[in-house]
């Protein structure tokens, strides 16, 4: 009998720098060589070429980008630099990477947790109208509101924006999983009043490291934001504002400056391999993600969704086909915040029903033609 093949992971970021290794390992010399490593010229042009790739549609505001350590970072920054700390309320969703309610928390805000849309795993734009037109009582004031375009998907940002423009609250776009996806042909991270990216290795633009980098069409919050990453400084060594350290290095920003130039025909690739498992899915009991319409999916993950998840997991394990799991635990039932993070009406209880049911199937751009022809395959035995 032949060997089984090796377990094939949901995502691979070695096979990452392989597909693009003479030019990263180029781009990591000339940064080396630079002898400056913080802040700096590779720093600076990630930002400006992000900036610009964010801003390349046509009615797209000019937008203004901030590096920093990590994702999280990038969400805490905005949040500082839009004065909201202590006293305040930022209305998030439960399914999401903690990472989001943890950045809540650093600033000294309260979060409170909706639900989803169990369709598109995505906030619940009438649950948020009823919360901003009648607040719970004994809350802060709501001063922002973070949707989070999970997986991949755009969260349909239009009711959204309009209920916070009615309630004068501001919209934080939490992008770490969405790089390059897109709503009424606008990238998303330009419709809001600023956006974070994570850059961790797995997300569809991520560094060799970590790393995190901000947006905003508001250059008065970006040059604020930039000056609070490093101590509060806008001049050298004089802290003008109360800072923190969240910094960028040099060589990440190299990397990313070339990961960047891919990231478009990356981001097909990986609809191109959905097309291929929606494909293979149809006539098997499960049914392909929901893409919205009006929106450009980028498939961060690619999730479905099932009762009996484990049994199917099991199955393509033995097939040799990895899955995940997209949160096994809701961020308001986890042991540090059970009990003690409020919540929205509707209880999140679409939220608490996703976690026990969905999963999600090997995604990433470097994967062959054999690999998601065996992942079909694999599907159409469901
Ligand atoms: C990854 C992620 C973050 C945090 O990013 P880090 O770089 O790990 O700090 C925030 N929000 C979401 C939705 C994420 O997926």
């Amino acid at each position: 009998m032949n060997a089984p093949l090796p377990l094939l992971p949901f995502a691979d970021p070695g096979a990452g720098y392989r597909a693009l290794q003479p030019e990263i390992d180029a781009a990591v010399a000339r940064a080396l060589a630079s002898g400056w490593y913080i802040l700096g010229r590779e720093g600076e042009a990630f930002e400006a070429e992000f900036a610009a790739w964010l801003g390349n549609k046509p009615d797209a505001p000019q937008m203004h980008a901030v590096g920093c350590a990590n994702g999280t970072d990038a969400i805490m920054l905005i949040l500082r630099g839009m004065g909201i700390g202590e006293g305040s309320t930022v209305v998030t969703v439960s399914h999401t990477a903690v990472a989001t309610v943890a950045a809540i928390e650093m600033v000294g805000a309260t979060p409170l947790l909706l639900d989803i849309d169990p369709d598109t795993y995505t906030m619940d734009a009438d649950e948020l109208a009823s919360v901003l037109a009648d607040p719970p009582p004994g809350l802060p004031p709501i001063r922002a509101v973070i949707p989070v375009h999970i997986y991949g998907q755009p969260v349909d940002l239009g009711p959204i924006k309009e209920a916070c423009d009615a309630a004068g609250v501001l919209l934080i776009e939490d992008c770490a999983q969405c790089h390059g996806a897109e709503l009424h042909g606008w990238k998303l991270g330009t419709i809001g009043h600023a956006a974070a990216f994570s850059l961790y290795p797995t997300k569809n633009l991520g560094a060799l490291g970590d790393g995190g980098i901000l947006a905003t069409p508001d250059a008065e919050l970006a040059a604020r934001i930039a000056a609070i990453r490093q101590y509060g400084w806008k001049r050298r060594y004089i802290s003008d504002l109360q800072g923190v350290n969240s910094r960028l290095d040099e060589v990440q920003a190299a990397i990313l400056r070339v990961k960047l130039q891919h990231l478009d025909r990356q981001n097909a690739r990986r609809r191109e391999i959905a097309d291929a498992y929606d494909a293979a899915l149809s006539g098997t009991s499960l049914t392909p993600p929901t893409r919205r319409a009006e929106g450009y999916h980028v498939f961060h993950l690619y999730v479905l969704r099932h009762a009996g998840r484990d049994a199917y997991m099991s199955k393509l394990k033995s097939l040799g086909i990895g899955t995940g799991i997209h949160y096994p635990m809701p961020v308001h039932t986890q042991p540090a915040y059970e009990g003690r993070v409020p919540l929205g009406p509707a209880n999140c209880a679409e939220t608490a029903r996703a976690a026990q049911e969905v999963f999600s199937l090997p995604m990433f751009p470097e994967m062959t033609d054999e690999q998601v022809a065996r992942v079909c395959l694999a599907l159409r035995q469901l």
